[in-house]
């Protein structure tokens, strides 16, 4: 689970960019950040993973404050996809992959496994493509590597900003769908940040509406109410 629990970002030229934030994301749960550009999303997320202090305020994961944590140990527990995702240009997607897992020192063949796996949950033949450069891949493609990247080594906690932004409909439907699969299989607490509301309404358990550094409206897609 991840909890806000008041928070605060002021930047240091003043800007109030998050404002008396406060959430709670259970366990297994997607919740969905939308708001307009500028309104604190990317804020919020990146105060997640401690790339950003919040000014005020705590931030909890599975009931520990995040300062708790050894910083690796935070980060290696939290999975984040990015919409300009980086693939390692010179390994291959298995190698891609099994970064993080390796890092954790998993055993060989349990991180080749995982690699398969993932590969096969988003409809990537693991035989055509383990052994592929990412170049070799379309954009969409390499998109999906990116989310399973992020899962690869298990986190509690996966962070999306924005992932699937840069895609064509085709592509973004296909990985909206790779994600609600993804997340009947392995239950993970996953915070997503979208500037669209049909991404927002489709994805979200719960679906937090944002303007100006506060929250606006949090509830179900069916319980939103909406002003255009
Ligand atoms: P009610 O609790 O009467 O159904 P609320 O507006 O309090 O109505 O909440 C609607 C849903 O949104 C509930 O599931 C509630 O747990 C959740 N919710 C409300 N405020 C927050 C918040 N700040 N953070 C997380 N969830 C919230
Ligand atoms: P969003 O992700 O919703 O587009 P951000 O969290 O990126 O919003 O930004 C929220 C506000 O904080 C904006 O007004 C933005 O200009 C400002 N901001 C973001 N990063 C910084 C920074 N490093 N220094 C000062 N202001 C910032």
């Amino acid at each position: 689970m991840i909890e806000f629990k008041k928070v605060n970002k002021t930047y240091s030229d003043g800007t109030e960019a998050v404002k008396d934030f406060s959430l709670h994301i259970e366990e297994g749960e997607i919740v969905t950040l939308i708001g307009p550009s500028g309104c604190g999303k990317t804020t919020t997320m990146k105060m997640v993973n401690r790339l950003i202090e919040p000014t005020l305020g705590e931030i909890y994961i599975n009931n520990k404050n995040i300062k708790k944590y050894n910083i690796h140990e935070l980060r290696w527990n939290i999975g984040y996809v990015l919409q300009q995702i980086a693939l390692f240009p010179h390994m291959t997607i298995g190698e891609n992959i099994s970064v993080v897992p390796e890092m954790k020192k998993w055993k060989r063949k349990d991180v080749d496994k995982r690699a398969e796996e993932l590969l096969q949950m988003v409809g990537l033949d693991p035989s055509t493509f383990k052994k592929r450069m990412p170049q070799e891949l379309s954009g969409g493609q390499q998109q999906r590597i990116g989310v399973i990247r992020a899962l690869a080594a298990d986190p509690d906690i996966i962070l999306m900003d924005e992932p699937f932004s840069a895609l064509d409909p085709i592509s973004r439907e296909q990985l909206q769908d790779d994600i609600r699969k993804l997340q009947k299989e392995i239950k993970k607490t996953i915070l997503f940040v979208t500037h669209d509301i049909d991404e927002a309404m489709a994805l979200g358990d719960k679906v937090c509406l944002m303007k100006g550094g506060e929250i606006v409206q949090i509830d179900t897609p069916q319980n939103l109410i909406l002003h255009p």
